[in-house]
């Protein structure tokens, strides 16, 4: 069923404490937790505790979590004293866009200059 956890899934498996990860803020539907490869000095995983393959499909289906998850980016990056500077809240949706984890998450990256067009 739409939104129920996945057993071969990385993400449901840290939300459900099997897979350790640094977590930073929790809520009733979201997690926040240190990316193991990160990008930058401020680099945060912001996921739904509920399954979605990518931030589009949850969006459709729980806006209001979709909501919960760019607020929690922006207390992230607040928290991380990131957000005087300017953060970038990403989104890869897609392999062909570098998505490699299916369970929606968006990168909160911060505390270093960023180029644009991103690469
Ligand atoms: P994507 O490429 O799907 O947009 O992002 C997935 C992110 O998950 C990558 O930045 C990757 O470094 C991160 N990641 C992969 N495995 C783990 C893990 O076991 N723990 C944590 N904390 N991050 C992970």
């Amino acid at each position: 069923m739409a939104g129920e956890r996945q057993a071969d899934c990385l993400f449901c498996k840290i939300v459900a404490g099997e897979v350790p990860a640094t977590v930073v803020r929790e809520t009733e539907t979201t997690l926040a937790f240190r990316d193991i490869n990160p990008q930058a000095p401020t680099h945060v995983l912001v996921i739904p505790k509920v399954h979605y393959p990518d931030a589009a499909t949850l969006a459709v289906a729980e806006p209001q979590i979709a909501a919960d998850i760019l607020r929690e980016s922006a207390e992230v990056a607040a928290e991380d004293k990131t957000a005087g500077s300017g953060y970038r809240i990403i989104f890869n949706t897609g392999s062909g866009a570098g998505q490699t984890v299916f369970h929606a998450h968006a990168h909160v990256l911060g505390g270093r200059g960023f180029n644009w067009p991103p690469g």
